[in-house]
C-alpha cells in the first residue's frame, strides 16, 4: 500500500530569514560554547516596564532564544508606574555588573518616561539593540559597534541569499532610528546607491519603482501596492501589522485557506508593509511575513550580546 503525502513547496522567491535566523543562532551558540571553557557565559538582561501585549511576548522570545543559546538571558519585570529615576538606578547597576554584557531595555516605554535618556543611560559597550547615540555615531562612520537589530539582521539576509547590493538602487520607505536610518547606512556600506523616503515624500510610488531593492518599513499594512514596485525588484518587508477584520482578511489573503484558519483561530492575523496581492507578484525576491525579517532580529540581538562579551572579556 502507498501513503500518498503532500510536501508544500515554498515560494522559490522566497528570502527565507527563518533558515538565516537559525543559522544566525547556531553561530551565535557555537560562540558561547568556545567561551564556556573559561568559564565565561554571555550575559544577556532584558528590562520590561509596563505588561503591553507585544512586548511582553517579544522579552519572553528573547529570553528563550538567549537560553537555547547557551547564553544567561535574564529579564526584569517592572510596573508601568515604575519612576524613570528608579529605572536609570537599575541600568546603573547592570552597567556595573561584571556578568551582564548586553543590556535590552524593550520599547516602548510608559509615557512619563523619557526614552532617550533611558537608552542613552545604558554602557555603549554593553547596548545590545545598538541605539546608544555613540553606537549610531559609530555605525554613521564604519566603525565597529553593535548594530540595530532588524537591519543588520536584514543585512545578513540579503548577503546570505546572495542580493546584489553593489550599484544597486536601493529605496528604504521609513526613516525610524530603529530601522529606516541603519537599514539605509548599511545598504550605503555595502556600496548600494540609497534613497530614504518618508511620509513627506512627494510621489512615493514612482520613488519606489525606482528600485532594485525596496525596504518597506512604515508600519501601514499593505501599503506598497504593485503600483511601488518595478517589475523583478527585490522587496523586504519589515513592516508587522496585525489585521483584525474580514474585510483585510479578503483584501490580503484572498483564497488563502491557511491564513484563514489563523485568523479563525486568533481573530487576528499578520500582513506587512507590503500587498500580497499586487506588490509580491511583481518581486522577484520577497519576506513573507511572517517568517521574513521578524526571526532575524532576536537572531542578531544574540550575535550582538557575544561581540559585546567577547570584547569585553573574550
Ligand atoms: P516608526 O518609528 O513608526 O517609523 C515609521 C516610518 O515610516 C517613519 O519614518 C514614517 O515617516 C514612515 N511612514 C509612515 N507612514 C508613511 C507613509 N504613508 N508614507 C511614507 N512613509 C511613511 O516605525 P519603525 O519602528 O521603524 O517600524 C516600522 C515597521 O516595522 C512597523 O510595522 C514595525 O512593527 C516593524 N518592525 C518590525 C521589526 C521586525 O523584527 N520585523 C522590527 C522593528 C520594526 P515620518 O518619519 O515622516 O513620520
Amino acid at each position: 500500500m502507498y501513503l500518498s503525502v503532500t510536501i508544500p513547496v515554498m515560494d522559490p522567491r522566497i528570502l527565507d530569514g527563518a533558515a538565516v535566523a537559525r543559522e544566525l543562532r547556531a553561530e551565535a551558540a557555537a560562540g558561547a560554547a568556545r567561551l564556556a571553557p573559561r568559564g565565561v557565559v554571555p550575559g544577556l538582561t532584558v528590562v520590561l516596564v509596563g505588561d503591553d501585549a507585544a512586548s511582553t511576548t517579544y522579552v519572553r522570545n528573547k529570553e528563550k532564544a538567549a537560553r537555547e543559546a547557551g547564553f544567561a538571558g535574564k529579564t526584569l519585570r517592572f510596573p508601568a508606574s515604575l519612576p524613570e529615576a528608579d529605572l536609570l538606578s537599575t541600568i546603573d547597576g547592570l552597567n556595573r555588573n561584571g556578568a551582564v554584557d548586553g543590556i535590552l531595555v524593550q520599547l516602548p516605554l510608559p509615557k512619563h518616561v523619557a526614552a532617550a535618556r533611558v537608552l542613552e543611560a545604558i554602557d555603549p559597550g554593553k547596548d545590545a539593540d545598538g541605539f546608544h547615540p555613540a553606537n549610531a555615531g559609530r555605525l554613521l562612520q564604519g566603525k565597529p559597534a553593535p548594530v540595530p537589530c532588524t537591519p543588520a539582521g536584514i543585512l545578513e539576509l540579503l548577503k546570505r541569499e546572495r542580493v546584489a547590493l553593489r550599484g544597486a538602487r536601493a529605496v528604504v520607505v521609513g526613516r525610524s532610528d530603529i530601522v529606516g536610518k541603519p537599514m539605509a547606512l548599511l545598504l550605503m556600506q555595502n556600496d548600494a546607491t540609497v534613497t530614504v523616503a518618508h511620509s513627506k515624500t512627494q510621489d512615493l510610488p514612482a520613488v519606489c519603482r525606482e528600485a532594485d531593492l525596496l525596504v518597506a518599513a512604515m508600519g501601514r499594512p499593505g501599503f506598497v501596492t504593485g503600483d511601488f514596485v518595478k517589475e523583478g525588484a527585490v522587496l523586504v518587508d519589515v513592516g508587522i501589522n496585525r489585521i483584525a477584520t474580514r474585510a483585510d482578511l479578503e483584501r490580503f489573503f484572498p483564497g488563502d485557506a491557511k491564513r484563514a484558519a489563523v485568523f479563525e483561530k486568533n481573530g487576528s492575523t499578520l500582513v506587512g508593509d507590503c500587498d500580497p496581492v499586487t506588490a509580491y507578484p511583481k518581486a522577484s525576491r520577497y519576506t513573507p511575513v511572517p517568517g521574513g525579517v521578524g526571526p532575524l532580529t532576536i537572531a542578531h540581538l544574540l550575535l550582538n550580546t557575544l561581540r559585546l562579551c567577547e570584547a569585553r572579556r573574550g
